[in-house]
């Protein structure tokens, strides 16, 4: 499902970017000190376009630092006001959302955790209407890209049309090494049903540590996102929330000078880059293709040792037809060619006949 949305491109309302849109700033916005010591490093590198701080903190548990609250929009003003950075925090109800247009942030975005509850997104997008806000929308905790969509145009039926989407991983429910696993897939596919919009990555809110910022960021860029949100403390050690995956402004220079940002080419950038970004998801796709088919083996091997013990044969024309017929349709209801799926679906199953063959004629 294609939705139209009339959602502008970045440069709408960052007229001067040259390269992907980088956001940066502390995850807690904590004292002025440490909000204007940050902004000042980071505005030296003119590859930070943005920068964010949390004024309210959605923390998981009860107890940990929950924000500085509203004085921490004074301070963002201030880092507007000195650096001429356009500034940013998140917004997780109707009061948070009216104080940060008030205070004239350029920037709002909803977490994930807000993401994931359409009463909160309705809430805050019934405040956004009438303003010009860019709104950021992370992914849902969980893999649903339709709740994930059902954000996005909620705050495009608002009247927003600077909207930039967020990949900020997603909870694991298992021990994984990253904090929230990246899920590629759940991109394309909002790539996919809203070709127009700009999406960037969170690695920070991925990785939760920053030895693995460097090949979230790289990924992001390989997979043609359009920009990173990257957490930046002077003093990450001491930060009040997410000391383990902040970098000082300095070391998220050197991350950057590391990353292959796939925007400088020779002769027809815009071309090239659009060229490699497609390439990159079509490696990312074939590579599930290929994962998937290797499943599909282990289960057709799996059958031809069922059958053998059983003494049935490998090839049963009843089963093959009746495939045939489902995957051509199948296959039509996904807008995909019939020859094409029928000579597909002939060579995997040739394939299965001839690995359950082998299998009866050779394993013990
Ligand atoms: C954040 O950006 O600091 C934050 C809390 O993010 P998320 O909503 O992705 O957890
Ligand atoms: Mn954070």
């Amino acid at each position: 499902m294609t939705l139209k949305l009339d959602i502008n491109p970045i440069k709408a309302w960052l007229p001067h970017i040259d390269n992907p849109l980088l956001i940066s700033g502390p995850c807690s916005l904590e004292t002025e000190k440490q909000v204007l010591d940050t902004a000042r490093l980071l505005a030296k590198d003119k590859r930070v376009f943005v920068y964010r701080g949390g004024v309210w903190k959605p923390r998981t548990r009860p107890g940990s630092f929950e924000g500085v609250g509203s004085i921490g929009l004074k301070w963002l003003q201030m880092v507007r006001e000195e650096t001429g950075l356009p500034v940013g925090a998140e917004v997780a109800n109707a009061q948070h959302t009216e104080e940060a247009l008030k205070a004239g942030l350029d920037v709002l975005w909803i977490g994930a955790r807000s993401t994931a509850s359409p009463f909160v997104v309705q809430e805050i997008a019934d405040v956004l209407k009438g303003s010009d806000a860019v709104v950021m929308i992370k992914n849902p905790v969980n893999p649903d890209v339709q709740l994930w969509m059902g954000a996005i145009e909620r705050v495009h039926q608002a009247g927003i049309k600077n909207i930039v989407a967020i990949h900020r991983g997603f909870t694991p429910f298992r021990d994984t090494k990253y904090r929230n696993y990246p899920n590629w897939k759940t991109v394309i596919e909002l790539r996919r049903n809203i070709p127009n919009l700009p999406i960037i990555c969170d690695p920070s809110h991925i990785a939760g540590k920053r030895e693995y910022l460097h090949e979230i960021s790289q990924k992001a860029f390989d997979m043609g996102m359009e920009g990173l949100m990257l957490e930046s403390h002077i003093d990450p050690s001491c930060a009040l929330s997410d000391a383990g995956q902040q970098l000082t402004p300095a070391d998220l220079s050197k991350l950057l000078d590391k990353l292959v940002i796939r925007y400088e080419s020779a002769n027809n950038p815009e071309f090239e880059n659009r060229l490699d970004m497609l390439r990159n998801r079509i490696d990312a796709i074939d590579s599930e293709l290929l994962e998937m088919l290797s499943s599909r083996v282990e289960i057709v091997k799996e059958i031809g040792r069922y059958k053998k013990e059983n003494n049935v044969t490998a090839l049963q024309m009843n089963r093959w037809s009746q495939l045939m017929d489902n995957r051509i349709k199948l296959g039509k209801d996904l807008n995909l060619d019939e020859t094409f799926i029928k000579i597909l679906f002939q060579l995997i199953h040739e394939d299965s006949v001839r690995m359950q063959t082998e299998i009866m004629d050779t394993e013990e």
